[in-house]
């Protein structure tokens, strides 16, 4: 692995470079769809003009991608984007779209780090470039994974920071894994099902018995592609059903209006954060409810998703606090609300360096 300060060879020339950042994380992290103790992350960084911008992404294996086929991805791009005019950005960035069919998560730090060179050199954080309040900020959940009742109780006991708790099911212990956080707190929890329940019937009692049991809504209850039986739920119950998995990039909002309440949007999965500006724009004019959540990623992408944040009803902005070895501070959470730096750019501070 590449140290923060290394170039990589293919990359010389350019301002534009990428790297291979491993996180390691706090807690083994559990979810229908993996388990791991680490993740790597592709860092960007553009230095200048004497300014040094850097961005994030973390690659989702289920469409295929990875740290190391993202820092290709910038490293093919990155001799092009030396001789571009970076305070052009949706230009360039609607370019760096069109280069590839997929490299989400590597089009995302691109992005991240083109917003925080763009408004570095204009003086002003990233929220300003979209004249947004930072006081509009939402609170963010924190996430809880799923695990045995004991481990889960003291995860919920370690989270009392955080005024409302995003707890994963979607496995066969669902109610044991809600009954376990209810034992030890009275909060408000929004439910992500990841996806996990293949039945619409099953669906319809367990987000029934999830709001007797002080749910706000629920996210993605059943598989991406059932969009007709997520629509047959939604009549069925009375919280709020919100798209996550089903919802990945700005095309894929329409649909989903008459089978969901709300969006779920992902700056890794959408491309990054002019792609997610555009999502939450169209799911608002579609009177959808809209969400930012995140990767597993250090304090580079969960500031950049923080700066779109006054923008949106709900965070899930915690990616940054599952990691032990975060190489940069950005957003802080204060009283369970994303409190955006007050620094240019995206405001990081770091490479920090830990004992
Ligand atoms: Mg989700």
């Amino acid at each position: 692995m590449l140290g923060l300060a290394a170039l990589p060879a293919l990359a010389a020339g350019s301002p534009v470079s990428g790297q291979v950042q491993r996180l390691q994380l706090k807690h083994t992290w559990t979810t229908v769809m993996s388990s791991s103790t680490h993740r790597d992350v592709l860092y960007t960084t553009i230095q200048q003009g004497g300014l040094t911008a850097r961005g994030e992404g973390a690659g989702i294996v289920r469409y295929g991608e990875t740290a190391e086929a993202g820092v290709a991805f910038v490293n093919r791009l990155a001799p092009e984007l030396g001789r571009m005019d970076l305070l052009q950005f949706g230009k360039v960035i609607d370019w760096i779209l069109q280069q590839s069919e997929a490299d989400w998560a590597a089009k995302a730090a691109l992005d991240i780090a083109i917003h925080d060179w763009v408004a570095q050199r204009r003086g002003v954080p990233v929220h300003a470039l979209w004249g947004l309040d930072p006081k509009d900020a939402p609170l963010t959940t924190f996430s809880i994974g799923i695990d045995k009742a004991e481990v889960i109780r003291q995860k919920v006991r370690e989270a009392e920071a955080y005024p409302v708790l995003k707890i994963k099911v979607g496995l066969a212990n669902d109610e044991e894994v809600i009954e376990a956080v209810r034992s030890v707190t009275k909060k408000p929890l929004r439910v992500d099902a990841n996806e996990g329940w293949k039945d619409k019937d099953e669906a319809v009692r367990k987000i029934n018995w999830l709001e007797k049991m002080g749910v706000e809504f629920i996210e993605q209850p059943m598989p991406a592609h059932m969009i007709e039986e997520a629509r047959y739920v939604r009549q069925r119950v009375h919280i709020p059903i919100i798209a996550d998995e089903a919802c990945l990039r700005p095309a894929d909002i329409p649909k989903l209006a008459s089978a969901f309440d709300g969006v779920n949007i992902k700056i890794d999965k959408a491309g990054g954060l002019l792609q997610g500006y555009r999502m939450i724009q169209i799911a608002r004019s579609l009177g959808l409810k809209t969400m930012l959540g995140c990767m597993i990623s250090s304090s580079v992408a969960i500031t950049a998703a923080a700066q779109l944040s006054p923008l949106v009803d709900y965070a899930d902005l915690d990616g940054n606090l599952l990691i032990a070895n975060d190489p940069f501070a950005g957003v802080r959470v204060i009283n369970g609300k994303l409190t955006l730096p007050a620094g240019n750019g995206l405001g990081l501070k770091g490479p920090l360096t830990r004992g």
